[in-house]
């Protein structure tokens, strides 16, 4: 059997198994026998959990807690509302759709890791919401929509999905003319690297017109291993381009230190940052979420100019009306008729010319 199967097969998903790994907290016990709630993770991501400190950022992210019972910020049906899901438009329960030229194709609701703070919660991990992924509707409706571009192939974790299947939905997309891009969105490198096999990348691999780009969530240095760099080089190798998307959480990675040093060591293992979201206000994650400007402000005291142009995320907060960038905004001091005022990281200050139009 592959390795990735029987990391599955063992998902460590109840409080036997956990114990194997960590000294289960009177909290997280509670939490885990009276929610009613899907959750568990990879032996492989088990692993990394610090046995003695209930702060681990990898604990936090996988046992459940008391506090998904509150709810003071979260919207209702927050899927629905999110994903544009009660609009005008028909589409298929797999499409959503915030944007003229892409979508986001759901094409399942497994995952290997049932994160706490997934935005998708009430599909994924709490399933009181249920949708068809009729894959073959999806690709019939992308068929007939020319102004999409772009698919970004979702979940759940698509990459849980069999090789066939993989195979199956990229040359089915390739087939459709007005397609320019595949996306994959997939935890799995951080959470089952053991996902990234010779068969996978024979799938991935090899030129064609419609390139593939995955891009993965890891939100703590300490999710990144030597077996995450090889996963990741095996999908370069693939000619699959491969960037982050972490979620800003309260108390895991949003101090200045935690939050330089997960964007440095995604580059060390050639994974690109590309967002930083807002901790979305899906019901029962209040207590992952920071204030709004948190992510502008990280940005601008950790990374900006502290470190490479190609360490620095774009922090967005992804709202029913797609993602609105909120940047640290900290530069034009002051313009005048013949000069800009220009300030830098370290709050030095310069003068630019102004040329008018
Ligand atoms: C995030 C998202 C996309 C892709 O957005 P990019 O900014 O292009 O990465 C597309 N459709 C939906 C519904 C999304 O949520
Ligand atoms: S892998 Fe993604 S979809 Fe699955 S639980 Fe985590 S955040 Fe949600």
């Amino acid at each position: 059997m592959e390795q990735w199967i029987s990391q599955l097969q063992n998902s460590v998903n109840s409080l036997d198994k956990l114990k194997k790994y960590i000294n289960v907290t009177p909290d997280e016990e509670k939490a885990i026998t009276t929610l009613n709630t899907t959750w568990g993770t990879t032996p492989y991501f088990a692993s990394l959990m610090d046995p003695d400190d209930p702060d681990c950022p990898i604990r936090k992210q996988v046992i459940p807690s008391m506090k998904e019972q509150e709810n003071q910020y979260g919207i209702p049906n927050y899927l629905i509302w999110k994903e544009n899901r009660a609009t005008e438009e028909i589409r298929p329960d797999s499409i959503a759709r915030q944007y003229h030229d892409r979508i986001a194709f759901t094409i399942t609701d497994i995952c290997a890791n049932y994160c706490r703070h997934c935005f998708r919660k009430e599909l994924v991990v709490d399933r009181d919401l249920k949708l068809r992924f009729d894959v073959e509707e999806g690709l019939q409706w992308i068929s007939k929509h020319k102004e999409i571009r772009d698919i970004l192939i979702t979940g759940g974790d698509p990459f849980i999905l069999s090789d066939d299947k993989i195979e199956y939905v990229i040359c089915k997309l390739r087939e459709i003319p007005h397609i320019e891009m595949i996306r994959f969105g997939t935890r799995t490198p951080v959470v089952l690297p053991q996902r990234i096999t010779s068969g996978l990348k024979k799938v991935l691999k090899g030129y064609h017109r419609v390139p593939i780009w995955v891009n993965t969530q890891c939100n703590h240095p300490k999710e990144i291993t030597e077996k995450t760099a090889k996963a990741v080089y095996g999908l370069l190798s693939c000619g699959v381009n491969v960037g982050n998307q972490a979620v800003l959480l309260k108390g895991i990675n949003d101090d200045v230190e935690t939050f330089r040093e997960l964007h440095l060591k995604l580059l060390e293992v050639r994974i690109r940052p590309y967002y930083v979201f807002y901790c979305e206000p899906a019901p029962g994650i209040d207590h992952f979420r920071t204030p709004v400007e948190k992510g502008a402000e990280l940005i601008r005291d950790a990374i900006r100019g502290h470190t490479t142009g190609l360490a620095q995320p774009m922090y967005v907060v992804a709202t029913n009306i797609g993602k609105i960038p909120l940047m640290p905004d900290y530069y034009i001091m002051g313009k005048t008729d013949k000069e800009y005022k220009l300030r830098n990281y370290e709050g030095k200050i310069t003068m630019w010319p102004n040329i008018p139009e």
